[in-house]
This record gives structure tokens, C-alpha cells and sequence, in this order.
């Protein structure tokens, strides 16, 4: 098919991420991806300034990953999971465990998905553990876990989609926003914790620790729900408060995880471990859909029968391949590439902290951020930085990138010279 029979079809059969039929903003044909380069089906070429929503983190036909899905397929694709097992998941599982110190593994097909069985898990902990009335979850406003209606439900009850569903949502209990100012902001020095805060934190916990099942928080970086940052001293404060109130704490790594933003996991700004952790997106270096709630063995014994299990349950190939990304994780160095993109985004995108519509610049780990004082025109944003041999994804006032750690500098300066750029049309 050439680029115009694909639009033509795409506009008449097929529906986007967050949009009407037919979508207001434009979609382009992409005809292959390799290492941090899209290529368009009408020629152009793009750095990928998105890694596919936070997952292609080693870029795109990574040779590696690319024999690890050959190898597989060479013994199975799919079995079955209920009943059976095989190397590429009990391998995954342990890397995971022996990650992340959570030695208990449920492997699930997507990053909501894993947030519903880390809530059933709470749930049913809570349960078993004699104490049914603790059936609510608490969180902080401007989170996102997802689009399934249980990750929903803890969303921000603003920007997330309470609105439409509010009826039939559950009532959890929202703290305020954590206080901004960790990374790098141009012009500042990075923000100590707010004492109110915490102690805001501290009051809210105690006044509903008696129907508390878990808090659930994605550590450090709050991702679609606005792109913030903040200081882990509140991370530590909530499991603190966790448990100190016999409540578990439910870490959503499904954007921070493996490196992003610059220590492994989250949680590891803080030094803390959840009870229950998340992960996906980068999981599989982008190549397929699979994401694991992981969890203590303490929490898995009181459970007993988790009830879940999806279809595609330990897809082979999706294990393989999450094993191929973790193994060249584990051999690149990507504490020193996230730190140097780190700093070229912070040097890049300083001069948009100067122009009028800017809000905020804000970087941590291979995280930028220009935050608009108005919502941007997805369209011309786009189309700009477009012109700009660049690939990005706008949202509400956000012009942001987490491009794949294998960008080299002169890619950085071109994805923060087209930020700039959109953020001065
Ligand atoms: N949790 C967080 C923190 C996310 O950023 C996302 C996706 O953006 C999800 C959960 C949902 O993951 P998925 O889109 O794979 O369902």
C-alpha cells in the first residue's frame, strides 16, 4: 500500500488512542523504525522523541531483540499459562525479583492491566488478612495508572476521566498534588520538601487508615497526569505512613521503571520498597505488550487465590524478548547515557524558560519538559517540530520527549531545538 491508501483506510475503519471518529488531528503513515529514526511512509525521517510512549528504550530494531522474537518463534509463539510454564517466563521472573527484591511475580498483558491485579491484590490481601471493611485506595491528584476502570478510579479525578465514568467509579480518597520542583529547573535550586506537606500526608492517611487497602503512587515522576516531578522525601514519607498503619504501598513503575529517570526504578530516589510494584512499557524495549505486578512474598502468602489470569498470560514471545531487553539493559551503560541526556535536555530546552508562554522547564533523567501556560495546538505543534526532523507527541499544556537512551547528542539537540521551537510559534 503506498502512504495514501493506508490514511484512506486508517480514516475510514480505525480508531486512535483518545480521539473522535474521525480524529481532528492529523495521523501519518509510518513504514519502518530503526535504532532513535522513524520513517515515514512519504520518505521523511524523524528522531523518535516519544520511545514509543516511554517503551523503545534501546530504539527500534535492536539486533538483540530482534533475534531474541526469531529465536522464540523457532520453539513456540503462545501456550497456555494456566497449568504450563517455560524458560523465558520462570527466566524473566527471576531477573524481575532478583531487580527489585518483590519475589513474588504475576506477569500481565499491559501496564493497566498489572495496576487492576496490583489493586485486586490489595484488596484481597486486605481481605484475607481479616480486615474486608479496608476496600478504598488512597492516592495523590495528578496521577495516571491507565484506562481500565479500576486504574481509573485512582487517576486524577480532574484531568483523568472521572468525569465521564463518575457514576460508576469507586470513591478513593486523593491527597493534593505533591508539591513541584525536583530535577532541573532553570534558574533554580531544587525544591527542599514542603513540612505541610507531609504532615498534610500524614493527617489525610491516619483520618482514613481504617478503610485503607493500599496507597498507590507512581514514585517521583507523575507521567500523563502532567509530566511533575517531585521530591522523594514524600515517597518516604508514604511508606512510612504505610506502615505505620498496617497499609500496603502499591509503587506504579510502569513509566519510571529501568532507567528513565535516571536510577533504575522510582522508588530508588527514595531508597524505599514498595509492597507491590508495577511494571511495563519499557519492559519488552518496545517490541511487544506485556507489563508484571510484582509483590512480597508476605503479601502473596496472605492472599492465597489471586483471581486473574489473561489469555495471553507469559507469552513466550513477549518474555523473550522482555529477558533480551533486560540482558542488554543490564550490559549498557545507561546510568552515563540518561545522565547525558539528561544534561543536553537541560541545556537544550533552558532557552524556552525565557519565552512568554512558558510555564515551567522542567528535566529529570532522560525526561523533558516544557510546560505552556496554555493548552498547545496538538496539529501545529506537531507540524512544527516535524519541520524540525523530530518526532513528538503533545498533550493539554505539555511539549515533552523521553527519547531512547540510545539518542546521541547532536539527536538530543535536534528533539530540544524543535521543542524550543513549538514552544515559541
Ligand atoms: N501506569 C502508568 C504510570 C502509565 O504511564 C501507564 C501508561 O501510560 C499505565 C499505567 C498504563 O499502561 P498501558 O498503557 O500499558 O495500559
Amino acid at each position: 500500500m503506498d502512504a495514501e491508501e493506508i490514511l484512506r483506510l486508517d480514516r475510514e475503519h480505525v480508531w486512535h488512542p483518545y480521539t473522535a471518529v474521525p480524529s481532528g488531528v492529523p495521523v501519518h503513515a509510518v513504514r519502518g523504525a530503526e535504532g532513535v529514526r522513524l520513517t515515514l511512509a512519504d520518505g521523511r525521517e524523524l528522531v523518535d522523541g516519544m520511545s514509543s510512549w516511554w517503551a523503545a528504550i534501546h530504539g527500534y530494531r535492536h539486533p538483540r531483540l530482534d533475534q531474541a522474537v526469531r529465536d522464540q518463534l523457532g520453539s513456540m509463539a503462545h501456550v497456555m499459562f494456566g497449568g504450563l510454564t517455560h524458560e523465558p517466563a520462570v527466566r524473566l521472573a527471576r531477573t524481575l525479583a532478583g531487580m527489585t527484591g518483590l519475589g513474588r511475580v504475576f506477569l500481565a498483558d499491559s501496564g493497566s492491566v498489572a495496576v487492576e491485579v496490583a489493586i485486586k491484590m490489595a484488596l484481597q490481601h486486605a481481605a484475607a488478612t481479616g480486615r474486608p471493611g479496608r476496600s478504598r485506595l488512597l492516592t495523590v491528584r495528578g496521577g495516571y495508572h491507565g484506562d481500565t476502570f479500576g486504574a481509573m478510579s485512582v487517576c486524577d479525578p480532574v484531568n483523568g476521566m472521572h468525569h465521564l465514568f463518575s457514576g460508576v467509579l469507586p470513591g478513593h480518597v486523593f491527597a493534593p498534588l505533591p508539591p513541584g520542583g525536583y530535577g532541573f529547573r532553570p534558574g533554580t535550586l531544587p525544591e527542599s520538601p514542603d513540612a505541610a506537606y507531609l504532615a498534610e500526608l500524614s493527617a489525610l492517611v491516619a483520618a482514613h487508615a481504617g478503610e485503607l487497602a493500599a496507597i498507590i503512587v507512581e514514585p517521583v515522576v507523575q507521567g500523563a497526569g502532567g509530566m511533575r516531578f517531585y521530591h522523594p522525601a514524600y515517597l518516604r514519607r508514604l511508606r512510612e505512613l504505610a506502615d505505620e498503619h498496617g497499609v500496603l504501598l502499591i509503587a506504579d513503575e510502569i513509566a519510571t521503571g529501568f532507567g528513565r529517570t535516571g536510577e533504575m526504578f522510582g522508588c530508588d530516589h527514595a531508597g524505599i520498597r514498595p509492597d507491590i510494584m508495577c511494571v511495563g512499557k519499557a519492559l519488552t524495549g518496545g517490541y511487544m505488550t506485556l507489563a508484571a505486578t510484582l509483590c512480597t512474598e508476605e503479601v502473596a502468602d496472605g492472599i492465597g487465590v489471586l483471581m486473574h489470569g489473561p489469555t495471553y498470560m507469559g507469552n513466550p514471545l513477549a518474555a523473550a524478548v522482555a529477558n533480551a531487553s533486560l540482558d542488554v539493559l543490564a550490559e549498557r551503560p545507561w546510568r552515563e547515557e540518561v545522565k547525558r541526556i539528561e544534561a543536553g535536555l537541560a541545556e537544550g530546552l533552558a532557552p524556552a524558560a525565557g519565552l512568554p508562554a512558558v510555564r515551567d522547564v522542567r528535566v529529570l533523567g532522560a525526561i523533558g519538559v516544557i510546560e505552556m501556560t496554555e493548552p498547545v495546538d496538538v496539529a501545529r505543534v506537531q507540524h512544527a517540530v516535524m519541520e524540525h526532523g523530530v518526532w513528538l507527541r503533545p498533550f493539554g499544556r505539555l511539549i515533552y520527549t523521553m527519547p531512547p537512551y540510545a539518542c546521541e547528542p547532536a539527536d538530543v539537540e535536534r528533539i530540544t531545538g524543535a521543542m524550543v521551537a513549538a514552544a515559541s510559534l
